[in-house]
């Protein structure tokens, strides 16, 4: 059985922008994830008569709505109020979410007041979803076989309640399509090329598997689906994604939710090595995002942000005649940088930048995008130059992502 659904965010300030509507693109994503077939999305504005009439409208083509936002004291419950309207309902008090608001309170040593009571006044018909991460309970609506569930627009809570039990009490609801997915992820290859290199691949799925193209700011990832969790299901995507990753193998990094400082940092971890950064351009990006890997002290030694030409010579011992002579955004700028880094902090790798970030500083020979990107490992060394287009924060991200990938390269021997 297919089930439809649709999704309906509310609030004034996604309409106007303020807040990106990162509440519908996670919902997709799990629902999807589970079989459910997401049909549409939409948003509304704090208008209860906008909303009424979008989900009486929504109601009659689909199985299950999901709401989020318009729950809190904040915006008067508009959704709740809504919710009352469509399922003719009263309101009623739901001793044990008062109780839980009035202990979420009590451990911070304050009283609730008549707007948290409120919290724990729910409309009868609905079955409250616990929120462990905040006051105002999701609420799970049943009539004749579809389901209405709203939750809170605070993104952590809204996840909260889905992985608690919104997603189980889908599947039990429902009979969902299984769906197994696989996704490849690759940097610094765009989709057209990828489409090139592996279209007799694409060419040869058979009916029962898909494959989709999702570019993002760190590379392209390549998602195959196919309905069903039998072993031969399986077994055929497993088979399309050995192929994808032999023919593309030079870009690939990972799987599904790997990350590229987390595959390398453990890569490196695996075979005994650490790794220190000696950044100019990317002014310490690189070692945040290594830093945001859970565990990177095992591996991580450190970072200089060596962004004036007197501290690449003080503090990473890059000879005042080579950048005398090559100029600071050079290829051997770059490798003493990384080599520098290397000994200094005792590191088995270095990896360095050295760029022009702008939006002043290029010239014809040096436009503003260029960056020379360097890892040394154990005496071997790598460069390579990008230009990484005019856009100051871009080049930092990307020249970020280069760095990972020149020495994840390096150190799985594809390089050298
Ligand atoms: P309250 O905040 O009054 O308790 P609520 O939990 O239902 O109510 P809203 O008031 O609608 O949620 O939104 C609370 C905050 O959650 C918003 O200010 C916004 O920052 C965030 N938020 C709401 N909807 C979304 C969304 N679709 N995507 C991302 N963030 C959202």
């Amino acid at each position: 059985m297919i089930c439809k659904a649709h999704l309906l965010t509310i609030g004034d300030e996604i309409l106007i922008g303020q807040v990106l509507d990162t509440n519908s693109s996670y919902l997709s994503s799990v629902l999807t994830g589970i079989g459910v077939s997401v049909q549409g999305k939409s948003t509304i504005g704090d208008h209860a008569e906008s909303i009424l009439q979008e989900l009486q409208q929504l109601w009659k083509t689909n199985d299950l709505l999901v709401i989020t936002g318009g729950l809190g004291p904040t915006n008067d419950d508009i959704t709740k109020k809504v919710l009352l309207e469509i399922f003719e309902d009263h309101l009623v008090h739901h001793p044990p979410t008062l109780e839980r608001i009035r202990e979420m309170f009590r451990a911070y040593g304050r009283e609730i007041n008549d707007a948290q009571y409120g919290q724990a006044m729910l409309p009868s018909a609905c079955e409250p979803l616990a929120n462990a991460l905040g006051t105002a309970p999701g609420m799970w609506f049943m009539r004749d076989n579809k389901v209405l569930i709203s939750l809170p627009g605070v993104p952590y809570e809204m996840i909260g309640i889905m992985e608690g039990v919104g997603l189980d009490r889908i599947r039990a609801q429902f009979t969902l399509p299984k769906i197994y997915h696989k996704t490849l992820l690759t940097m610094g290859i765009g989709e057209s090329y990828i489409a090139e290199k592996i279209k007799d691949i694409e060419e040869g799925l058979p009916g029962t598997i898909r494959l989709a193209y999702l570019p993002h700011t760190a590379g392209v990832r390549l998602r195959l689906s196919c309905t069903g969790e039998e072993i031969e299901t399986v077994r055929a995507v497993e088979e399309v994604m050995q192929a994808m990753v032999e023919r593309l193998d030079k870009w690939v990094y990972g799987f599904n939710e790997d990350s590229l400082p987390a595959v390398l940092l453990s890569r490196l971890q695996a075979q005994g090595l650490s790794l220190a950064t000696a950044e100019s351009c990317t002014g310490g990006n690189l070692a945040h995002v290594l830093t945001q890997v859970p565990g990177a002290s095992h591996t991580f030694k450190g970072s200089v942000v060596a962004y004036h030409s007197q501290t690449k010579i003080s503090l990473l011992d890059v000879p005042r005649h080579i950048i005398d002579t090559y100029g600071v955004v050079s290829r051997e700028t770059a490798e003493a940088m990384a080599e520098g880094i290397a000994h200094k902090l005792g590191a088995d790798m270095g990896i360095s930048t050295t760029g022009i970030a702008g939006p002043g500083g290029g010239s014809k020979d040096l436009p503003v995008g260029t960056v020379w990107v360097s890892v040394w490992l154990k005496g071997r060394v790598h460069s390579e130059l990008f230009r990484l287009g005019e856009q100051r924060t871009r080049i930092i991200e990307r020249a970020t992502m280069w760095g990972l990938l020149e020495a994840y390269r390096l150190v799985k021997n594809d390089i050298l």
